[in-house]
């Protein structure tokens, strides 16, 4: 019997339905990529740590997704099992005492658009009551700020209209307003398949779309996050406020493609602001050139968009464009933020 029959095999036994040559792109924001050989969907973090277990015990690769917005998909697909992660659950930590504050990330912020709405964007709830929490992994951000709002909890308000669920969040920093999740975490329950280790905050040496689970591999299982009981009608209006205005760029894409650049990249080039989307419309003028059916984005140029039957080989031919004209117009080394799957 082959490994993935071995795999497939001891995963049912658990229950666990897989799916063989399973189309990656719905799953994805982007929808491009190929198939996954093999594809199973988990919905408690003891079903994901096995299915990693069985699937090093067989020796077949595997990869989790969260809601796939950070991703370019291979059109040959990905040769191996994809862990589609659906662990949903939250609770509040009662009687525990949150941590002392973490070590702030170096920012590359855009300014914030504070002319458009109401709501207040650069508030800070810092001096209200504190309170712990505990989320699995494969929530979804905006389900996760609703249902916290709802309990009155605040402080992942900057956060909504983001894509992301929290393993994906931990796994890549997310930042939206001033604010880093790494801000909010406390410590994190890891697997590699093998161990399972709960860390604080410092294993993580969060940075600028960073985190140590890049050389690490693990997966995270769950988070511990420190919150507040803050004024929930404010955060509310700062969550509908940012959700506006990230529902004006493009959703049919994997977020901004490139890191924004560092104060010294910014300084050297004389540029009014660290946003490459600024940088590829104003001075590599490149905003809305299309390969097949992919666009560098007419609304917000740091997007590459799928305007509906682009191919992953469409996109990255764009991202490499993009590269190479800052290379050759300013010397400039655009380092990508998007994670990429399978061979291209
Ligand atoms: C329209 C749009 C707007 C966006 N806006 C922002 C923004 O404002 N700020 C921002 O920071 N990002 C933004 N993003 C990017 C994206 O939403 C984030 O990077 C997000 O963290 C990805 O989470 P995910 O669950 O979709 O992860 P996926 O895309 O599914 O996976 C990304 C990586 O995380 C890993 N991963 C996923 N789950 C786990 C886990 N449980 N444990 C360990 N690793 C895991 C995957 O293996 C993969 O390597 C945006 C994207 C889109 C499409």
């Amino acid at each position: 019997m082959s490994p993935h029959d071995s795999l497939t095999e001891k995963l049912e036994h658990l229950s666990l339905p897989v799916r063989k040559n399973v189309k990656l792109a719905p799953y994805t924001t982007m929808g491009v990529g190929g198939k996954a050989l093999l594809f199973v969907e988990v919905r408690t973090t003891s079903e994901l740590e096995q299915a990693i277990t069985l699937a090093l015990d067989e020796s077949v690769p595997y990869m989790v997704m969260g809601r796939g917005s950070n991703l370019i998909i291979s059109d040959h697909g990905y040769e191996g099992m994809v862990i589609l992660n659906k662990a949903d659950h939250w609770q509040i930590l009662q009687n525990h005492a949150p941590a002392s504050p973490k070590n702030k990330v170096s920012s590359r912020f855009i300014s914030l658009d504070k002319s458009t709405g109401t709501a207040d964007l650069t508030y800070s709830d810092h001096d209200a009551e504190d309170i712990v929490i505990r989320v699995e992994s494969g929530i979804r951000m905006e389900f996760l700020i609703k249902a916290l709002l709802k309990a009155g909890i605040t402080g992942l308000q900057w956060f909504a209209g983001i894509p992301a669920t929290v393993g994906g969040a931990v796994f890549m920093n997310i930042h939206g307003g001033n604010h880093f999740f790494a801000d909010f975490v406390e410590q994190v329950c890891l697997t590699n398949g093998r161990i399972t280790r709960t860390m604080n905050h410092d294993y993580f040496q969060f940075d600028y779309d960073w985190s140590i689970l890049h050389q690490t591999g693990e997966i995270v299982l769950w988070t511990d996050l420190n919150l507040k009981k803050g004024d929930v009608h404010k955060a509310a209006a700062l969550a509908r406020e940012w959700a506006r205005q990230k529902a004006n760029q493009p959703r049919r894409s994997a977020g901004c493609i490139f890191r924004n650049l560092t104060a010294a990249q910014q300084k050297q080039h004389n540029l009014p602001t660290p946003s490459v989307g600024y940088l590829v419309d104003k001075i590599l003028n490149l905003k809305g050139k299309k390969c097949g059916d992919a666009i560098i984005s007419p609304k917000h140029a740091a997007f590459i968009e799928n305007l509906g039957k682009a191919s992953a080989a469409d996109v990255m031919e764009l991202i490499k464009l993009i590269q190479q004209r800052a290379r050759e117009q300013l010397e400039l080394e655009l380092k990508t933020e998007i994670q990429t799957i399978g061979k291209f």
